[in-house]
């Protein structure tokens, strides 16, 4: 027997002139390549059986390109890091690790990968002793060279690499896959890996994957022998929408594809984990010559109990009904990894009235169950476009009055009339900002700024950080020094909010039989269009108008903003 010192002399001398070990990359990385704070100390392929075939593509010459689609928090970074020592210590050539920012990369390459060459023996023999050799952005070993970049033009330019290692593809700007892939030369014995959750239909990484042989991780029924991938289509649970979702949850199984077919899995960490070990990935597409893709989701990860994934589903659906698709989209990107296709049919129907009239309510008095009642307002040059709905605890409301007046003495008038508090007055202060503070200021009204933001930061009292489509209250002083108080609202997701209510996916949002015909017209004066954003260069989904006069479509939507501000829209405090 060996000492472990004297196994590592005899490597570091061998480290040159030592043939390659011949064993698959996976068998030659476990049990062997040291992880930090890994599952167990060294890299274990039984720990991730998804990522035994593509980790074996290494030793495969006819493959170049290979893009690699997983789910969030199923071992990645490990499958970096098995990759990197196996070409390190037996297939050694020049190395491109890209990330999304040098930072990123900077972090893991001073931790984890750092860690991993220097406790895997093959590997940490070769490390260079020179820190010259050794920086940031690259290590020089005598055999060959790693570099590590952002992805960015400047870090991706010039460098000629045999393999190229592109992590979180997703998040690349448009252009850069295409970058990255120039480094490779052309070289006979090229290869290019992508690694990434998924992103949007038809950005560069879906490009990237359909030119594949799209390969799904695949399970063998134990009763019938139907192989299939684990779908999600495939989980069943109960659709009894008067249960709490976590009660729904916890009623999931994996069932068969094969409808004629009684088997179910089990929620077992014990079943699951046998159904993974026995997968395998099967084609499902032509693709290119040696463009080969490797799929799998959430659901073949035995760790994650099923009933927390089909939790956060459901979470995702009961937020998709108040026009909140954060949380789905998450969902198909990070759990499926799946790419997102915004869903942009607008099935509008023509508004109907829920059998009441305007004048039922013009005293003033309280709608049943009323818990707050908001009164908007729609700047104009000349005039404004007022509207004031009562809302209830559940979210459920109803339109009391929609209408043009021409002075701020006309809402104060409104307001009284309808019983409004002071408070829950919100005036567009977009355009004459000035004189709309000094209208608010003496008044207690409140001032609202619309937003291209997407949404806004929010930190909650335990400290974390979520993404609220308004901004909590700040305070300015008008010209002759009142104090008002203003908040500003992310426009595009509070109108696709408003939307989710206009087309009755949430609460009930009721209008009177008699809603004013311009109301009509107004309500429905704005379509969701794809447009790139020209800052960014990525395409994303706005709301634009399509007639000019949009104003009960806005004072709809600062009525979304009230209710959200007073948590009778829920969805967005999770
Ligand atoms: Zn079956």
């Amino acid at each position: 027997m060996k000492t472990k010192k004297s196994r590592d002399l005899i490597d570091s001398f061998r480290k040159s002139c030592r043939p390659p070990a011949r064993l698959a990359p996976s068998v030659w990385a476990s049990g062997r390549v040291a992880i930090m704070d890994g599952l167990t100390p060294k890299y274990q392929i039984e720990n991730a059986p998804w990522q035994r075939e593509p980790l074996d593509t290494l030793a495969d010459g006819d493959v170049k390109e290979v893009v690699f689609l997983a789910p969030i928090g199923t071992g990645k970074t490990t499958f970096m890091e098995a990759a990197l020592q196996y070409i390190i210590a037996e297939d050694p050539g020049p190395t491109l690790l890209v990330g999304q920012t040098d930072d990123d990369l900077k972090d893991w390459a001073e931790t984890r990968m750092d860690y991993a060459i220097r406790n895997t023996p093959e590997t940490a023999a070769l490390l260079p002793e020179d820190r010259h050799k050794r920086r940031k952005m690259q290590v020089l070993f005598p055999h060959m060279s790693l570099f590590l970049t952002g992805a960015n033009l400047s870090g991706l330019q010039s460098k000629s690499m045999r393999r190229v290692f592109n992590d979180e593809a997703w998040q690349y700007r448009p252009g850069m896959l295409n970058e990255s892939r120039g480094r490779l030369h052309d070289r006979w014995n090229r290869q290019f890996f992508i690694l990434s959750q998924a992103g949007v239909k038809n950005d560069d990484l879906d490009k990237s994957w359909e030119q594949t042989d799209k390969r799904e991780f695949s399970f063998s029924c134990p009763d019938c022998h139907t192989i299939q991938p684990w779908k999600w289509c495939n989980v069943e649970y109960s659709d009894d929408e008067k249960l709490d979702n976590l009660t729904r949850a916890k009623t999931a199984r994996l069932k068969c594809e094969n409808p004629a077919c009684k088997w179910r899995c089990e929620d077992s960490t014990q079943k699951r984990r046998a159904l993974a070990e026995s997968g395998s990935y099967v084609a499902t597409n032509e693709g290119l010559p040696g463009h080969v893709g490797f799929h799998y989701n959430v659901l073949c990860n035995w760790r994650k109990p099923l009933w927390e994934i089909v939790l956060l589903w459901l979470d995702a659906k009961t937020a998709q009904r108040v026009g909140n698709l954060d949380l789905l989209r998450q969902f198909i990107q990070k759990r499926l990894s799946e790419s997102w296709e915004e869903d942009n049919t607008d099935n509008r129907k023509e508004l109907v009235g829920n059998g009441y009239l305007m004048n039922e309510f013009s005293d003033g008095r309280k709608i049943e169950n009323e818990a707050y009642r908001f009164l908007t307002v729609d700047k104009q040059r000349d005039h404004f476009w007022v509207c004031v709905r009562a809302w209830r605890a559940d979210g459920s409301s109803m339109l009391l009055h929609f209408g043009r007046i021409e002075t701020f003495d006309q809402i104060l008038e409104l307001a009284t009339r309808y019983n409004v508090q002071p408070r829950m007055v919100f005036v567009d202060a977009q355009y004459d900002t000035d004189l709309v503070y000094s209208a608010c200021a003496p008044k207690d009204w409140t001032a609202l700024h619309g937003s291209g933001q997407k949404s806004f930061p929010y930190t909650r009292k335990d400290g974390t950080v979520i993404n609220r489509p308004f901004t909590r209250f700040s305070e300015a002083s008008n010209t002759s020094g009142r104090r008002v108080r203003y908040a500003h609202w992310a426009s595009d997701r509070v109108k696709d909010i408003l939307h989710a209510h206009r087309t009755g996916l949430a609460a009930a949002w009721d209008i009177p039989d008699d809603a004013p015909a311009e109301y009509l017209r107004q309500i429905d004066a704005e379509v969701k269009r794809e447009m790139v954003n020209a800052k960014t260069k990525q395409s994303e989904f706005r709301w634009v108008k399509t007639r000019n006069a949009n104003h009960g479509w806005d004072v709809e939507a600062m009525q979304i903003v009230a209710a959200l501000m007073l948590k009778l829209i829920p969805g967005f405090d999770a």
